[in-house]
């Protein structure tokens, strides 16, 4: 029984979901989560920040982990926030680990269809493709790598997480971005690609804020994994017909009006 059910589909208790951010993101990019998909991986998803918020982690329900890593975008403390996500992920023991900035929407249900695609029992590494091919210096070698644009999020499996140990963990994260002068996201890249020789699984349903999100056709919006958000460039939901339209004052990042088409029946749609 156990073997079957070992090749069986996996459930989103089978994902652990870490979000990265910052003390300074909490209001404007974490409150549009929270009231949104967060509520849809409650149990599943922990936000990796820099420092403390005890009415944050009241509303999440103690899913708020202060890294002490340093609160500034260089990075010895971005990737010491990332190498402390893969530490809480390796340490759940789940078979997944999906991983997305504070500036992503992302649909836990669409998430789960996602990677049930593969075999968590392989190495397997889920991204958006940044850029065609990249090379660093690297211990006195020139080396190619490519990497998963870690603003659109990206999901990696477990036996593939267990061998990016040797440089992927809170303090091995920091070397490895400083030993090829990378950010945080070029590194796990790196590391996969170039280190491991494993190929990105590349998706189009993962989309960051460096793609013109209003150019999403919005007949594919109930697909898509995950979203991004900045200003100016939020997704077009004009000519959805979602349950509850917010208007950009309440509802800038736009997470609301969507998660509203996307969930009609979420208790923030009800008026
Ligand atoms: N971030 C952080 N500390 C900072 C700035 C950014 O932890 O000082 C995180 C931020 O919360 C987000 C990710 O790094 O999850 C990317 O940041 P942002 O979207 O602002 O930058 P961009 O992707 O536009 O370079």
């Amino acid at each position: 029984v156990k073997s079957v059910m070992d090749n069986g589909k996996v459930t989103l208790d089978d994902i652990y979901i870490s979000v990265k951010t910052s003390r300074k993101f909490h209001e404007s990019r974490l409150d549009p989560i929270v009231k949104t998909w967060f509520k849809l991986a409650k149990k599943q998803t922990y936000f990796f920040t820099d420092g403390d918020d005890d009415k944050l982690n009241e509303t999440t329900e103690g899913h708020v982990i202060n890294t002490h890593c340093g609160h500034t975008k260089t990075r010895p403390h971005l990737s010491c926030k990332m190498g402390t996500e893969f530490d809480t992920y390796l340490a759940s023991g789940k078979k997944w680990w999906c991983r997305f900035d504070d500036d992503n929407y992302v649909n836990p249900p669409r998430m789960v269809h996602l990677v049930n695609g593969y075999n968590w029992t392989q190495d397997i590494c889920i991204g958006k493709l940044s850029v065609p091919l990249f090379a660093t210096y690297y211990h006195g070698h020139i080396e190619k790598y490519k990497f998963a644009h870690g603003g659109a999020g990206c999901c990696i499996s477990r036996p593939l997480a267990l061998k990016m140990k040797p440089w992927c963990g809170r303090e091995k994260l920091v070397v490895t971005t400083r030993e090829t002068h990378m950010n945080d996201d070029c590194a796990l890249g790196f590391i996969i690609t170039n280190r491991l020789k494993i190929y990105i699984t590349i998706t189009d349903l993962l989309h960051s804020t460096r793609e013109k999100l209003k150019n999403l056709n919005p007949d594919t919006l109930h697909e898509q994994v995950s979203l991004g958000q900045a200003l100016g460039n939020t997704v077009n939901l004009n000519k959805v017909k979602s349950s509850k339209i917010f208007n950009h004052d309440v509802d800038p990042t736009r997470f609301m009006t969507l998660h509203c088409f996307l969930f009609p029946t979420a208790d923030i749609c009800k008026t």
